[in-house]
C-alpha cells in the first residue's frame, strides 16, 4: 500500500507548484545527489533574440544577409529560427526549396537559386566551408555568451548571426539552493563550448557538457548512473524527453514541449528552476516520515 506520507507529500508538492504524476518518483527524489539541467529554455528564457547580423563581405549589406537567412529559417521550428524570423519583416521573403534541418547543427536550403546553409562550426566543417573570415566574429560573439551561427551561400561564409537567450533570473539561485543541500548542479547543452562555459561560470555549476547531440543526452544520464550517482534531469524540450526518462527522476517544465512533460514523472507548474530544490526538500521530508 502507498504510505499516507507519500500522498501527503504529493499534496504538499502540488501546493508548491510541483505536479507529481508518479508517487514513487517522490520517494526516489530523496536520494538525488546530482541535478542535470538542460540549458536552452530551462536555465535560459528560451526566447532567443537576434543581437547582430555581421556581413563578411563588404559588398553585402546587413538587410540582404538577414533576408536570405530568414528565408531559409522559415523551414525550421528551432528557437534560433524564430529569433532570425522575428528580426525581419515577414512579407515578401523568398521561398525556400530543398530545405533540410540537420539536427544539432543547423539548416540548409535553396533560396533564389543560391544554396544556403546556416549553422554551427560542425555544419560548416561538414560542408567544407572555410571559416577564416568568420572565426574571429564567432569567437567574439561566443565570448559574450551568445550563440553564433554562420550563414554560407554557394560554398562561402557570407555572414555571422549572433543570438542571445538570457538566463532566467532564478537560475543562479536555483543552483545555489541545490549546493546548500549538497546536491551537484550540472548542465547539458547542444550549444557550443564557449557559450556553455560562460553560462556554467555565471551560475556556479559543478560541471557541464557542451555540443551534446540530442541523441546523446540520455546516454549522459546513463553514464552518471554508471558512475554511481543518482541524477535528476530537468528539461523542457522534445530533445530532452529520452534523458528525462533515463534519469532517476525526470522533471519537466510545464511550459515545455508536451513530449517532455509526458516523459517525466514530475512537472514544475511554473518555469522556475528553484522549484527543483523545493521538490527535493518535500521528497526528503516525506521519506523521513515513512522510515
Ligand atoms: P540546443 O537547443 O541545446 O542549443 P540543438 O541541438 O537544438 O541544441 O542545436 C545545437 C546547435 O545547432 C545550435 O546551437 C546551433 O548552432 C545549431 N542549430 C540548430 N538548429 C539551427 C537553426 N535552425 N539555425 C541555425 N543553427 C541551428
Ligand atoms: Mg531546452
Amino acid at each position: 500500500a502507498t504510505p499516507a506520507a507519500l500522498v501527503a507529500g504529493t499534496g504538499a508538492a502540488a501546493r508548491a507548484g510541483i505536479l507529481v504524476k508518479d508517487i514513487e518518483a517522490l520517494e526516489r527524489a530523496a536520494a538525488v545527489d546530482t541535478v542535470v539541467f538542460d540549458k536552452t529554455g530551462t536555465l535560459t528564457e528560451g526566447r532567443p533574440a537576434l543581437t547582430e547580423a555581421v556581413p563578411l563581405d563588404p559588398a553585402l549589406d546587413r538587410d540582404t544577409l538577414l533576408r536570405l537567412a530568414a528565408a531559409v529559417q522559415t523551414g525550421s521550428e528551432h528557437p534560433l529560427a524564430a529569433a532570425v524570423l522575428a528580426a525581419v519583416p515577414q512579407v515578401a521573403l523568398a521561398p525556400v526549396a530543398d530545405f533540410r534541418a540537420l539536427v544539432g547543427r543547423g539548416v540548409v536550403g535553396t533560396v533564389e537559386g543560391r544554396r544556403v546553409a546556416i549553422g554551427n562550426r560542425d555544419l560548416m566543417a561538414e560542408l567544407g566551408i572555410d571559416l577564416a573570415a568568420a572565426s574571429p566574429v564567432l569567437d567574439r560573439i561566443e565570448a559574450e555568451a551568445r550563440t553564433a551561427v554562420v550563414v554560407a551561400a554557394d560554398g562561402r561564409a557570407i555572414g555571422v548571426l549572433g543570438i542571445a537567450d538570457p538566463l532566467r533570473p532564478e537560475s543562479a539561485a536555483a543552483v545555489a539552493l541545490l549546493a546548500a543541500r549538497g546536491v551537484r548542479a550540472e548542465m547539458l547543452t547542444g550549444d557550443s563550448e564557449a557559450v556553455a562555459a560562460k553560462v556554467a561560470g555565471a551560475l556556479g555549476l559543478s560541471a557541464y557538457r557542451a555540443s551534446v547531440k540530442p541523441a546523446d543526452k540520455s546516454g549522459a544520464l546513463a553514464a552518471l548512473k554508471a558512475a554511481g550517482r543518482t541524477p535528476a534531469m530537468v528539461g523542457d524540450g522534445i530533445n530532452d524527453a529520452p534523458a528525462l526518462a533515463a534519469a532517476e527522476v525526470g522533471i519537466a517544465l510545464g511550459t515545455g514541449a508536451d513530449v517532455a512533460v509526458e516523459a517525466a514523472p514530475v512537472t514544475l507548474m511554473r518555469a522556475d528552476p528553484r522549484l527543483v530544490a523545493a521538490a527535493l526538500d518535500i521528497s526528503r521530508r516525506t521519506v523521513r516520515k515513512i522510515r
